[in-house]
């Protein structure tokens, strides 16, 4: 039985990916993704290993009995219409990852805090303005979802002396954290934060939640730090925010469209921060033991990990 691989990687990648599951699986029978597959391939294939992979590649696999995404985020292999029903999609939950999300989001809020992004702007334009001073203590900071990127990330803030609030489906729990769930929920939590960081999965019921009617319901000055999904963000809407003063700044690092197309007014956004994708990146070294985990599971009649539930949408 083989191991597929249906993933947008390089070769160099595709090689270093199959170097560092081979550490922890032992020597495997590969498959790698092409569209003339033959039909003896296909039989082989008892698990698929993939990171956005082509639309409809994971059809007519009679045997497929797992799908390990390397991404921590499902809403791309959920929409495909070609994705097996039936067949176990876990996706990758890697401590390394959670934590490198909360370096760019405690990054983000500091910045934001001190002013930092305003400074790096007035440097542009050879200005000597001292603002503010605001106390990490008397700062808040709202951060949607409380999964395992959001919990990380809210810990590492409250740890970091911020006032911290979360947001998510069901109601939670965590130290520190004002906990806050449900659309009610939501509506006040908005209403105080200072600085909103989405780490939302992308589903029906998140798309586009970030539109003119929650901008207004955001505090007036306060800044959003999107690092979940570009699509949750109405990005016209989110420049007439932005222009009206209702929010001061936006720390992007996912778009609707990726790349960003270069004519993209937040390019040039003076009170826009892009980057390209980049907020917690998944690292073959941790991430491939975790999924070579699941592969040893599956083969010895274990109960597999980090599986996602279609109907909930992650
Ligand atoms: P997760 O563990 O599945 O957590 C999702 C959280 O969102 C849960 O707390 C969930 O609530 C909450 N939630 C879901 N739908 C909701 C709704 N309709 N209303 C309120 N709360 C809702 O996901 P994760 O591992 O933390 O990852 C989050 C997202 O980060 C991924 O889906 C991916 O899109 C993004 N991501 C981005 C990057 C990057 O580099 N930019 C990297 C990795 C991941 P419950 O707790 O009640 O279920």
């Amino acid at each position: 039985m083989s191991l597929l691989l249906a993933t947008s990687f390089d070769a160099p990648e595709l090689a270093l990916w199959q170097t560092e599951l081979e550490r922890h699986l032992g020597p495997e029978r590969w498959c790698v993704w092409h569209p003339d597959l033959g039909a003896a391939e296909r039989e082989a294939v008892e698990i698929a290993i993939v990171a956005n992979p082509p639309p409809g590649s994971l059809q007519g696999l009679p045997r497929l009995r797992l799908i390990q995404s390397l991404w921590a985020g499902v809403d791309r292999l959920l929409r495909d219409p070609a994705l097996p029903t039936g067949v176990p999609l876990a996706r990758m939950v890697d401590p390394a990852m959670n934590e490198a999300m909360a370096e760019t989001a405690l990054w983000a809020v500091l910045s934001l805090q001190r002013g930092y992004f305003d400074y790096a702007e007035q440097q542009r334009e050879a200005r000597w303005l001292r603002h503010g001073q605001r106390r990490a203590d008397a700062f808040r900071v709202l951060v949607l979802g409380l999964g395992e990127m959001g919990r990380t990330v809210a810990g590492r803030l409250v740890r970091n002396g911020y006032r911290v609030a979360g947001w998510s489906r069901r109601p939670a729990a965590l130290p520190g954290v004002a906990c806050y769930a449900g659309p009610e929920g939501l509506e006040q939590a908005l209403a105080e934060a200072e600085v909103v960081v989405n780490l939302l999965p992308l589903t029906p019921a998140t798309e586009g939640l970030f539109n003119a009617r929650t901008f207004t319901r955001m505090r007036e000055g306060s800044s959003l730090v999107n690092l979940a999904r570009g699509s949750h963000v109405v990005e016209a809407d989110l420049l007439v925010a932005l222009e009206e003063g209702r929010l001061h700044r936006a720390v992007l690092d996912v778009f609707a469209r990726e790349p960003l197309p270069a004519d993209s007014l937040l390019w040039s956004h003076p009170r826009v921060t892009v980057l390209p994708h980049v907020a917690a990146q998944t690292d073959p070294v941790t991430a491939a033991r975790i999924a070579a985990a699941n592969v040893r599971a599956l083969r010895a009649g274990q109960a597999l990990s980090h599986l996602v539930d279609a109907a909930r949408g992650y």
